[in-house]
């Protein structure tokens, strides 16, 4: 392969053996979401071939993928049935089973990022006390296993708490919050009782929430994305602006937080990591999620390297790509499910509609078949050359005025 690409960016010959595309392997994915349809989307021009793991057979991932298999990602023979045809295996979403991923390691299959790093941030309780063991600054916290404890939780932290279950959360889905002590038992039973697996979380009174992408080589290297800053609206990633409007030593704070929490990890991929700001300039850390990231979607218009291309590197050990911006500035509006059935669809498509007469906003759509309220059903990028243009390009698609710019 004197000729081949392979050659010149020093790819270890078991990964990259032929000159098919970029490299021979066949990336496994666990799961098949809108992360795994936009990771086959940036495998595609690359010619590497990915396959996915998902349990519905029209996953947003399927019609894209080099081969799809219908299974549960939480199914220990599923898992190791499909990575026997994997060079690599990776993850799209963390709520995996992680024993088989374990158990598949110890044989020798290759699991980026390891399965340490997936055990750790999927139980957010040991995910908070592996950093804050490596100092990495985050709200104080306290495992809950009884009335007891989360009355001693308020003392020390003052309301209002946040109380959160440990695993299985998205989306704001595993987080109540008690205002005062009488709240305390309607808010932990909501979450399905002390049985689920519970933490409290002293409440950060943040100015704004930021977020990081950091990719993370096979050997260890970091590189990082600009910091963002993130809206939520009931707990559901909203806007994304990058970068974002803050102190250039705002950035700077996030950042070194950012890369000192995946710093303390092990295995290659990007990460996401979830910041809130407080009102003394002070950057703690939310949460790191191990795969592409919602607060990363706009590096697909908005950066050299999408960030789903960067997860392919880093977990084929490829040279990490360039995390600078195409653009001065981007910024990326969630397309949430309004509405149920027709109704739904029509409120999306409407703003669709919109979007393609702007310069500078690109659609993604994820081709769910079904909308449910809240549901993340695409979303729209803005690229432009300031934060100015892009709030007003994103304002006229959603249908308001430039009132914040008159
Ligand atoms: P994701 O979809 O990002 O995985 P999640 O279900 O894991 O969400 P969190 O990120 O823990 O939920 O919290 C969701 C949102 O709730 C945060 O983005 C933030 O707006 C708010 N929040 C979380 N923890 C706190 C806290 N300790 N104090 C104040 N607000 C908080
Ligand atoms: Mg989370
Ligand atoms: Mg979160």
């Amino acid at each position: 392969h004197s000729s081949s690409i392979l050659d010149t960016v020093g790819c270890s010959a078991d990964l990259c053996s032929s000159d098919m595309g970029v490299c021979d392997s066949v990336v496994g994915v666990l799961g098949g979401g809108q992360l795994g349809r936009m990771l086959l989307q940036a495998a595609s021009p690359l010619a590497i071939r990915v396959a996915v793991l998902d349990p519905a057979p029209d996953a947003p991932a399927s019609g894209l993928a080099y081969r799809h298999v219908v299974g549960s990602f939480r199914d220990t023979e599923a898992v190791r049935q499909f990575a026997s045809g994997c060079n690599v295996l990776t993850v799209e979403i963390e709520h995996v089973d992680v024993d088989s991923l374990d158990a598949l390691a110890a044989e020798g299959v290759d699991v980026e990022p390891k399965p340490s790093t997936i055990r750790t941030i999927q139980d957010k309780y040991l995910q908070k006390v592996h950093f804050s063991k490596h100092g990495v600054p985050l709200p104080e916290f306290l495992r809950l296993t009884d009335r007891a404890s989360a009355v001693e939780a308020g003392q020390q932290f003052g309301y209002p708490l946040m109380i959160k279950t440990r695993r299985l959360a998205y989306d704001g889905r595993g987080n109540a919050v008690a205002r005062t002590e009488k709240d305390l038992d309607s808010a932990i039973s909501s979450l399905g009782g002390y049985e689920r697996g519970l933490y409290a979380e002293k409440w950060a009174p943040f100015e704004k929430e930021l977020a990081v992408m950091v990719a993370r080589g096979r050997d260890g290297t970091l590189r990082s994305y600009p910091v963002v800053e993130t809206t939520h609206k009931d707990n559901i990633c909203h806007t994304v602006l990058a970068p974002a409007p803050v102190p250039a030593q705002v950035a700077e704070a996030a950042m070194s937080v950012a890369e000192k929490a995946i710093g303390s990890l092990e295995g290659a991929g990007v990460f996401g990591v979830e910041l809130f700001l407080l009102p003394g300039g002070e950057v703690l850390l939310n949460e790191v999620a191990p795969r592409p990231h919602n607060s990363g979607h706009y590096t697909i218009e908005g950066c050299i390297t999408s960030q789903f291309e960067q997860h392919l590197r880093a977990v084929l050990g490829l040279p990490l790509g360039d995390t600078s911006m195409r653009l001065p500035c981007a910024m990326m509006l969630n397309i949430l499910g309004e509405d149920e059935g027709e109704a739904g669809f029509h409120i999306a498509h409407e703003l669709m509609a919109r979007a393609l007469e702007i310069p500078g906003a690109s659609i993604h759509w994820y081709g769910k078949q079904e909308i449910r309220k809240q549901r993340k059903m695409g979303h729209i990028t803005v690229v432009g050359p300031s934060l100015e243009v892009v709030r007003n390009r994103m304002a006229k698609i959603r249908g308001e005025s430039d009132s914040e710019h008159p």
